[in-house]
C-alpha cells in the first residue's frame, strides 16, 4: 500500500450533519494522526490545499447515468458519486480543470448513498446495471481509510441485477479480501505503458504493484477489468504497450477479465495550458491534434486505429473471447479496428452487458448461474 496517501491526508474538515456517519468514524480510527475539524458547512475555495480532505453532507443525485457523447459509442455506464478529486494528479487528469472543489472530498451521508443504490436497480429489475465509483475520483485511493468498500461490495451481492465496478491506479485492495462480493464486483486498474506511468502518472502505484494487486483480486474471487486510457502515442508505444499488456496476462488469467477498455488520449482545449503550467516536464500535449465533434482535442484517426489495432491483435493473442471495446469513438473507427461496428451487435451497452452475463454470471437466472458455476 501507498504511504504516501496515508501522509496526504493530515487534515479532515467534516459537515455536522455527517459528523456522526460510517466512514467519519472509519476515518477517526484509521488515521489516528490526522486533526478532525468540525463546521456546518466546508466552504467552497478554489485553492488546493494540501493534505486536506473534506467530507461533505451531498445533497445531489448518487446514482446518476454517465453523460457519454450522442456522437461517439456510448457505453450505457452508471456512476455511482462518492466524492470528487484525486491527489494521484496525473500530468493529463480531467480534474486539474474542475476549479470550485479543487480539493479532495468525499460523501458522509453514507445511508443516502446506499439507499439510491439499493432503489435504482430494483426499479428496472429487467435491466441489468453496470455501475462505478471511479469517475469523479478514483475508487480506492481513500477506501482503506473510509471503509466505503465495506459497504457497498457486500450491498452489490445482494442485487440481482447490478454489477459494481472499483477502478484505481492504486494497490490499496488488502481491505477487499475478507469481503462478501459475491462475484458482483469487478476491480479494474487503469493501465499504461511503463513510461507513460513514469512519466504522467509518477503519484499511481507501478505497474507491477498495481499487478500484484489484480492478483491478488482474482485469487479472492473478483472478477477484473483493465482500462487502457488515455493511450499515448509516444516514441517507443508499441514495445511500451506490448510489454504491458505481457506483464498483465503473466499476473493474472484472462478467464477473470470482463472487458478490456482503449481509449487514445483526448483533452477540452482549455486544458492543455493547465497540463502545460502544472507539469511543465510532460510532453503529452506537444504532438499534433485535431478538434472532434465533442470539442476535444484528439489524435488523428490513423494514429488512433494503428494504437487499438497493436492493442486488439496483442490481446486476441491471450484470449479471443475477451470483450475489448473502444472509449469515444465513432462506427468507423469501430469497423476499422474490429471489422464491426456496435449497432451489428446490438450496440455498445448490450456488449458489455453481455461480457457480465458470460463471464460474471450476473444477470441470468439463478439457475442458469448455478449451472454456469458448477461447470466452473
Ligand atoms: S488517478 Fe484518475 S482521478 Fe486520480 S489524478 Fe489520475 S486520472 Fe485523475
Amino acid at each position: 500500500m501507498n504511504p504516501r496517501v496515508k501522509k496526504i491526508v493530515k487534515n479532515v474538515l467534516v459537515e455536522r450533519a455527517v459528523s456522526e456517519s460510517p466512514v467519519v468514524s472509519a476515518l477517526r480510527e484509521r488515521l489516528p494522526d490526522a486533526s478532525f475539524n468540525f463546521v456546518d458547512k466546508v466552504p467552497e475555495s478554489s485553492r488546493k490545499i494540501p493534505g486536506l480532505l473534506e467530507v461533505v453532507h451531498f445533497k445531489g443525485r448518487f446514482w446518476r447515468s454517465c453523460p457519454g457523447t450522442k456522437i461517439y459509442e456510448c457505453c450505457g455506464y452508471q456512476i455511482v458519486h462518492i466524492g470528487t478529486q484525486c491527489s494521484l494528479d496525473c500530468t493529463y487528469c480531467i480534474l486539474q480543470s474542475y476549479f470550485e472543489s479543487p480539493n479532495l472530498r468525499i460523501f458522509g451521508n453514507t445511508e443516502d448513498l446506499l439507499a439510491e443504490v439499493q432503489a435504482v436497480p430494483r426499479s428496472s429489475p429487467q435491466k441489468l446495471f453496470r455501475a462505478g465509483t471511479g469517475e469523479f475520483t478514483d475508487s480506492l485511493l481513500l477506501d482503506p481509510w473510509t471503509g466505503l468498500s465495506e459497504h457497498l461490495v457486500p450491498l452489490f451481492a445482494r442485487i440481482p441485477n447490478a454489477v459494481l465496478e472499483l477502478k484505481t491506479k492504486t494497490d490499496h485492495v488488502t481491505q477487499l479480501e475478507k469481503l462478501n462480493h459475491g462475484g458482483q464486483t469487478l476491480v479494474s486498474w487503469s493501465l499504461n505503458a511503463d513510461d507513460v506511468i513514469r512519466s504522467e502518472e509518477p503519484r499511481s502505484a507501478p505497474l507491477k504493484a498495481r499487478l500484484r494487486a489484480a492478483q491478488r483480486c482474482a485469487d479472492w474471487g473478483y472478477f477484473l477489468g483493465f482500462h487502457f486510457d488515455p493511450m499515448i502515442d509516444y516514441p517507443g508505444w508499441r514495445e511500451g504497450y506490448r510489454r504491458t499488456l505481457h506483464a498483465l496476462f503473466d499476473a493474472v488469467d484472462p478467464s477473470r477479465v470482463v472487458w478490456i477498455s482503449l481509449g487514445a488520449f483526448r483533452f477540452m482545449p482549455e486544458l492543455k495550458s493547465i497540463i502545460q503550467s502544472r507539469h511543465p516536464q510532460s510532453r503529452i500535449v506537444t504532438g499534433e491534434f485535431i478538434r472532434g465533434l465533442d470539442g476535444k482535442m484528439r489524435y488523428f484517426r490513423d494514429i488512433r486505429v494503428a494504437l487499438y489495432t497493436l492493442m486488439v491483435d496483442e490481446i486476441r493473442t491471450w484470449d479471443p473471447s475477451l470483450t475489448v471495446y473502444l472509449c469515444m469513438e465513432g462506427p468507423w473507427v469501430w469497423k476499422r479496428v474490429f471489422g464491426f461496428e456496435p449497432s451489428e451487435r446490438g450496440g455498445l451497452p448490450a456488449m458489455l452487458d453481455q461480457a457480465v452475463r458470460d463471464r460474471m454470471g450476473v444477470g441470468i437466472s439463478s439457475r442458469a448461474r448455478g449451472a454456469k458455476n458448477a461447470a466452473g
